[in-house]
Formats: structure tokens, sequence, C-alpha cells
């Protein structure tokens, strides 16, 4: 649990972020012209180059022809009912569709109706999430590849056998697939030697920040991995990072109707506030990320007095009980009070504590303000706040998050990993994603083995060579396999 200190009176304010919602969430639902696919779904990897494929309207394609959407030709056709779902349905159906329009790159051996489908449903998941993915199975593009209303069918094993089999065909047998899976292992640490060496300095700085705040510090550390993250989507394409949230809100005691006259302003607010706090450009990252733009795309529902927890979703529980507003990053809710309800600044700190951050200022008990000293010197020497003068939400100020903060939930949330991949040759990131990680650390992990090293730089360089020594000789043994085989299968010499 967190819980605020009484309100700075002396907090500074500076300039506040800029948040752009989801595109998916912009689609007016009256609305139903053709529009891009990347419109409406976040594409990552190799399916990025389908963002302008059309995504066309039709009415009753359900009823006649019993299909939510189909792909064919380059385009998508959806149901004209379709653009009134909720944005995730919705992303998931053209999920779907994407890994068609993949498919159907490829015109050869074309695979069975059924077999196409197995694998739509199974990999349409992975790429909303954000996965390098790609598929194995072609179609002929002019086939239209119709999606059943009734949700993913359970795959026959003839279907499966299938998919395996076109996953060997695609990646070249065994040997030929181990011997590229640890090329693709060697070029991601490539990718996180440099990702490492420039995110070095931002952590020193915030080393720096903490360093009168080091059981804050310590304290956010170990408890950020227990944080409710469910309610948190990642998305990562080549221009940008999102981060869609959900929350609910309740009000304790209200009945609906009333509820619902409060709703809005709340719900503004919760905007404002997550705005002002994640509004955050990536000029201070480390340049595999630099490049993109961040989004923070809050959505917020109401949800009766009396509804059961659903964990997928943070909670806003304004309560006439509470006196502080208190969040529990573990189970994902902030308990607030009816005037927190009217204060983005709050709401906006708050959520700073779901992501499972720690307040860095102190509770002066003898003026009964907060404190803000974040990176300014010794809070019982100096008066002064380079925290605050940073607009540091997660002490007294009330700018965007600090990128230092930012950089270590990147790191906390596997971002870094998930860019990574997104730039990775589409075979290599599948070969990865199929096969595992193989010798490739996560970056987390490397960091939290280096925590008590000396020079904890010098031992993040050390894991990294040896993780690359283990491929190379994994690699030429592969090699060496591969020659004995090919040796073996020679005719013999004739004299
Ligand atoms: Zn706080």
């Amino acid at each position: 649990m967190i819980t605020e200190p009484a309100q700075s009176q002396s907090a500074v304010t500076s300039a506040s972020g800029e948040l752009y919602p989801s595109l998916a969430l912009q689609v007016d639902p009256t609305d139903v012209a053709p529009r891009s696919l990347a419109s409406y779904v976040p594409l990552s990897g190799a399916f990025a180059a389908f963002g302008k494929v059309p995504v066309t309207p039709v009415p009753g394609l359900i009823r006649d022809d019993g299909a939510l959407a189909q792909t064919r030709n380059g385009g998508v056709e959806i149901d004209s009912e379709l653009p009134h779902l909720p944005a995730d349905d919705l992303n998931k159906v053209l999920a779907h569709e994407s890994v068609h329009l993949a498919q159907q790159q490829s015109e050869d051996g074309p695979a069975t109706t059924g077999a196409l489908e197995a694998e739509a449903n199974q990999l349409a998941p992975a790429m909303l999430h954000g996965d390098a993915v790609w598929p194995s199975l072609a179609a002929p593009a002019h086939v239209p590849l119709k999606q059943e209303p009734s949700g993913s069918r359970r795959p026959t094993a003839s279907e499966i056998a299938e998919l395996n089999r076109a996953f060997e065909a695609a990646t070249g047998g065994a040997g030929r697939r181990r011997q590229d899976h640890l090329r693709a292992q060697q070029e991601y640490i490539r990718r996180l030697r440099q990702l490492v060496a420039e995110r070095n300095p931002i952590e020193t700085n915030r080393l720096i920040l903490d360093q009168y705040s080091p059981i804050q510090a310590a304290v956010e550390d170990m408890s950020i991995g227990q944080a409710n993250r469910r309610p948190i989507s990642i998305s990562v394409s080549p221009d940008q990072i999102q981060f869609i949230v959900r929350f609910q809100v309740r009000f304790r005691g209200l009945a609906m109707d009333a509820a619902r006259q409060r709703f809005p302003m709340l719900q503004q607010n919760l905007r404002a506030g997550v705005s002002q706090v994640w509004g955050q450009r990536l000029s201070r990252l480390p340049s595999l990320v630099r490049g993109r733009e961040f989004l923070v795309t809050p959505i917020v529902e109401l949800i009766s007095d009396e509804a059961p927890r659903n964990r997928d979703y943070w909670l806003v529980d304004v309560d006439p009980g509470v006196t502080r507003a208190v969040t529990d990053p573990e189970d994902g809710t902030m308990k607030i009070s009816p005037r927190n309800a009217g204060e983005p600044d709050t709401l906006g700190h708050e959520s700073l504590h779901l992501f499972g951050l720690m307040d860095r200022y102190i509770d002066n008990r003898s003026t009964g303000r907060s404190m803000g000293f974040r990176g300014s010197g010794n809070p019982n020497t100096s008066a002064g706040s380079t925290g605050a003068t940073r607009g540091d939400p997660l002490d007294t100020g009330r700018g965007p998050i600090l990128s230092e903060d930012l950089d270590f939930l990147f790191v906390q949330l596997d971002v870094y990993e998930r860019v990574i991949f997104d730039g990775l040759p589409p075979s290599d990131a599948a070969l990865m994603r199929h096969m595992g990680w193989g010798h490739a650390p996560r970056l987390r992990e490397l960091l939290q083995s280096a925590k008590n090293a000396p020079d904890a730089a010098q031992s993040i360089r050390e894991s990294l060579d040896r993780a690359e020594n283990r491929i190379l000789l994994d690699l030429s043994a592969e090699t060496e396999r591969d020659r004995l085989r090919r040796e073996t299968a020679l005719p013999p010499p004739t004299p």
C-alpha cells in the first residue's frame, strides 16, 4: 500500500505532456467508410507493411457469407456491424485477418483452409501482444479466407501436423534451423550490447537521483514485479510504443444513476492526469526507442458498486470514507476520496503507483507538508530540490514521468526486448519465439545479476561475452555435425 501524505503546498508545476489516444478508439462507430488496417489495429514488425491495406465494411457479410471478416486480393472486408464492437474485440478479428494477409503473400504449397485458420488463431494473439510473428503457411490471394463468428475452433490433429510440417519446411530442417536460431541469438545480443551501453548513463543518473531515497528505490526494485500488470497491453511498431491500460471506476455507496452522473468528470480528470504524467517524449532514452512515439492510452469504464473485482482492470475506488488517496499496486486498486476524483494531478500520480513505482518525497510531520528532495541533496540539510524542479511527479512535481523512471519501467516491462524483436528480421524473431531465447538473456535478469558486482557495467559485459561464447560453441558443433552428415552422404571416392 502506498498512502499519500497531505498535498504539498509548494508543488512545482512544469510543462505538461501530451497524450495521443489510440487510433482504434478514435474510430467513429457510425462511420463505415473504408479505412486502412493501421487505423484500427497496432501492427508490429513485418506486419507493419500491411498498414495501408484497406478494411472495407460490407453490410450482411455475417448473414450472407457466414463470416465476420474475410481477406482476399490484398484487402480485408469486415461485416459493417463490426466497427460498433469494442476496440479490443475488433482488434482480435483484424489481427486474425492480418495473419491471412501474410499467408497470402506467397502462393507456394497452398495449405488447407482449416490449417490456415488454425495458424491465424494461433498467431493473432501474439501479433496483438506485439510479438514478432510470421506465418509458415501460404495460400493464393484470390481465395477468400473467411473468419467464422463461432470463434476459434480447436484445430484437428491433421491441421496441427500440417502446421508443424510447414514450419519445418519454412525453416529448412532441424540442423539448419538450430544454426539459424543461434545466429538469431547472436544478432539479438549484438543489439542488446548497444542498448546496455546507451542505457548506462541513464541508470547512473537514476542512482544519483535516488542517493537520498535509497530505501524507496530498493523497496520499489523488490516489489515492482508484484504489481498487477494484467490491465496493461503493450504494443510496439516501427514508429510507436503504446501502453493500453484498462480502468474500472466504482463509486462506493452510489446507485448506478448517480454514479453515471459523476463518472464523466472523473473519466476526464483521469485522462488528463494520465496525459500529464505519461505524456513523455523518448528523446532522452537509448537510440533503440528514441525515434518512436510513446502513447499511454487509458480505457475507462464505470462499474456498479456491487460488481466483483476483476483483476484484468485497475480499479479506481471512489470512497467517501477515504481521506488520503491510497494505491495497492499488487491488486491494482487506487482508493480515492470524492475530492481526489476532481484532481488530475492526484490521479496521474496514483497511476505511477499502479505501475509499481514508489513515492520519493517525504512527509514533514512538523510542518504537515510533503517535502521534495529527490536528486537535490540531503533532505536534512538542503531545502532545494532538483527532483521537483524537473517536475518529477514521484516527488512533489507535476510534470511528466522522468526519463530515468520511464527507462526503469521499460526494463521492468520488457519493452526494450519487444523493440529489439520488432527490429530483428522476421525469420529470426519467429525462430526465437518458437524455439525460445536460447543463450540470450533478458535485460532485467542481466541487470539483476550485476546488481552487487563491484563494477556492474563490466559484469554485464562479461555475462554477454559468456552468452556469445556459448553460442559460438554450439554453432561450431552444429557446423561440424553438418559437415559429417554431408560427408557420410557422399558416394565413396572412385579409384
Ligand atoms: Zn504517491
